[in-house]
């Protein structure tokens, strides 16, 4: 029936307008109309989402990349800002459920290039690092800004007592050798020790330039209450020594001994308990997470060299020459050393202000990457023999 009559009114069409001038301008706006229909469909398909990511969203992105890199950069600083602060919860919970719905739709819209401008966002420090950066670039002598910038350090996620951050920074080796060596650097453990700082990030430079074979993790400031204090202190925000409070063995009874055999002194004062204080339980979990093979402490100024471990010890750094000093209860080379048989070399600069010269602490470097060579070898070395008992 439908068939019937549509054949009807095509054939009555054709039939009752024999005038060709008629079926001309017929043909024309059947044209005209096929052609508009066309356009509608088109503009229908690319306005609705049928396919809208890829060319809608697309041409989007390209056109404005930095409206859309601008809205999800601060995404992404509120999402590092919001992490650090939930750092011991996020490391049990790495993926923060909420912030993946918010941040994944971002990444789809933006697109390849916006993909690649994101990466390179990340690269700037983080608020909280930047601002850590200019107040130490402010503070210490031979700490640039723009080299603290641009060091990729990041937030740890835990505070000072006073709540500054604990910043780190993790470097790679260049060459990833199997096996590389694990290397903790730490300084500013007592906070008016500035020369420390300064000569870490003169080290973390030369790493920069030539390269490294071990991993390391740097925190050039474990005691920011004491550094950043008007004037610098030894002790951080609690009156603590962190060199005299870490959990040593035989803590409580050894500590109060050595008080009373050294008399008061209210610099070197340990804390009521051991491993009180939160700048040294994040310590003791960065040697519990980390897991170095050797820990380097950066003090000043009684110009020496320090060693506690069973590995030979270096002889001399720079013009620093080895003077074993003993360790203390709630010290580092006790803590790490005896406790864990972890080597630590501590580092005694001469001058607690100014870091040394350029050229000295390029000689240190070397000095200490020699020693670290004959070291590592010598691990491999031992673990090859182990791993292969019956060949002796
Ligand atoms: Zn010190």
């Amino acid at each position: 029936m439908a068939n019937g009559s549509f054949k009807k009114k095509g054939s009555a069409q054709g039939s009752a307008n024999p005038n060709p001038k008629v079926l001309v301008a017929g043909w024309i706006g059947s044209m005209v109309l096929v052609a508009l229909i066309t356009v509608f469909v088109t503009y229908q398909f690319s306005d609705d989402g049928t396919e809208p990511e890829a060319s809608g969203a697309g041409q989007v992105a390209q056109n404005e990349p930095e409206q859309d890199v601008v809205q999800s950069s601060p995404d992404t600083q509120i999402e590092s800002e919001v992490t650090p602060q939930d750092g011991q919860v996020a490391e049990n919970e790495p993926e923060p459920e909420p912030a993946k719905p918010q941040f994944m739709p971002d990444l789809k819209l933006v697109g390849r290039q916006g993909i690649v401008q994101l990466a390179a966002s990340s690269l700037p420090p983080s608020d909280i690092v930047a601002s850590w950066c200019r107040d130490l670039a402010a503070r210490v002598p031979g700490v640039e800004s723009s080299d603290c910038m641009s060091g990729a350090f990041a937030d740890s996620g835990h505070k000072s007592v006073n709540g500054r951050p604990l910043i780190v920074r993790q470097i790679d080796p260049t060459q990833k050798a199997a096996g590389s060596g694990r290397v903790l650097l730490i300084a500013a453990t007592h906070g008016d020790e500035l020369s420390s700082v300064g000569t870490v990030f003169n080290w973390m430079n030369i790493m920069a330039d030539e390269g490294t074979p071990y991993e390391w993790k740097v925190a050039p400031v474990l005691n920011p209450d004491g550094l950043f204090h008007e004037p610098p202190t030894r002790v951080n925000a609690n009156g603590v020594d962190l060199n005299r409070n870490l959990p040593t063995a035989g803590w409580a009874k050894e500590s109060r001994d050595y008080w009373r055999r050294v008399g008061f002194e209210k610099r070197r004062f340990p804390g009521e308990s051991a491993g009180s204080e939160p700048e040294n339980k994040w310590l003791a979990e960065q040697i519990k997470q980390f897991k170095p093979n050797v820990i380097i402490s950066m003090h000043a100024p009684y110009g020496v060299l320090d060693y506690d471990g069973d590995f030979p010890a270096p002889r001399k750094m720079g013009s620093l020459n080895l003077h074993r000093l003993g360790v203390y209860p709630g010290s580092l080379g006790n803590f790490a050393s005896r406790m864990q048989g972890i080597p630590v070399i501590t580092v005694e600069l001469d001058n607690a202000d100014e870091p040394p010269s350029d050229r000295e602490i390029e000689q240190m470097f070397s000095d200490l990457n020699n020693w670290l060579d004959r070291y590592f070898r010598s691990v491999r070395q031992a673990s090859a023999n182990n791993s292969t008992p019956e060949a002796g």
